[in-house]
């Protein structure tokens, strides 16, 4: 199973991230730690992209594509899909990630929506500043983020709807209602992936399903 996440800050990226990672037996690559594991290291790459992550600004795409080319190639050397967290982020981004992909066989099977609002959003990260310190997790820089990613990233959404291959989830629901609802919905396609091409798939919009999906 190879995923792709697309999501604005404070959606649940990372969380379910993990929970796909867990369950497919994946690589979770998600570009935000591998890049503050890198300032924490003070690694040239960490020194470079610091003030980019604490303004909340982008950092350079050609850094980020260099961290995800390794980490895929890693991913094929293991025999193995991933779940990518935090990349693609603009345009740029989603077409050179899908040449990286083609030229490994390793293009990713689903992009994954997850949608919340900003209010919702700003809640949450909030509550995570209190108790995480994340310098980028500040008031200012939180509208920041949120603002680049109506800006740059979710206009890739329309991108993987015309791909076939969107799946869209309602993020506002309980954290695990939604991890289930991305599991069952991964796990219906599955049998497909090798056999249906992405010209004939649908997107797949599950974000009115609410509570029909169970208690959270
Ligand atoms: P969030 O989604 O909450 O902003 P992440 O941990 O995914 O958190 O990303 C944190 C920061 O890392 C971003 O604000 C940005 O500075 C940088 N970053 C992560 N992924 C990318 C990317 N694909 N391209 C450019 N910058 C990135």
């Amino acid at each position: 199973m190879r995923v792709l996440m697309v999501a604005p800050p404070g959606a649940g990226k990372g969380t379910q991230g993990a929970v796909i990672a867990a369950h497919f037996d994946i690589p979770h690559i998600a570009t935000g730690d591998l890049l503050r594991d890198h300032v924490a290291r003070q690694t040239p790459l960490g020194r470079a992209v610091r003030d980019h992550l604490d303004r909340g600004d982008l950092v350079p795409d050609e850094i980020v594509l260099d961290m995800v080319r390794d980490a895929l190639v890693a991913a094929k050397a293991a025999g193995t899909g991933y779940v990518l967290d935090g990349m693609p982020r603009n345009i740029t981004q989603a077409r050179t990630l899908y040449q990286v992909g083609k030229s490994l066989n390793m293009t990713a099977d689903v992009a994954l929506h997850l949608k919340a609002d900003d209010g919702e959003l700003i809640r949450r990260l909030l509550a995570r500043a209190a108790l995480e310190h994340r310098t980028d997790d500040t008031e200012d820089v939180i509208r920041r983020r949120l603002a680049l990613y109506h800006e740059v990233t979710h206009p890739i959404v329309t991108w993987y709807a015309e791909r076939g291959i969107l799946v869209s989830v309602d993020a506002m629901q309980p954290v695990g209602r939604v991890g289930r609802q991305i599991l069952t919905a991964l796990e219906a396609m599955r049998p497909l992936l090798d056999h249906v091409p992405e010209s004939a798939r649908r997107p797949i919009d599950l974000t009115g399903l609410g509570a029909a999906f169970g208690n959270p």
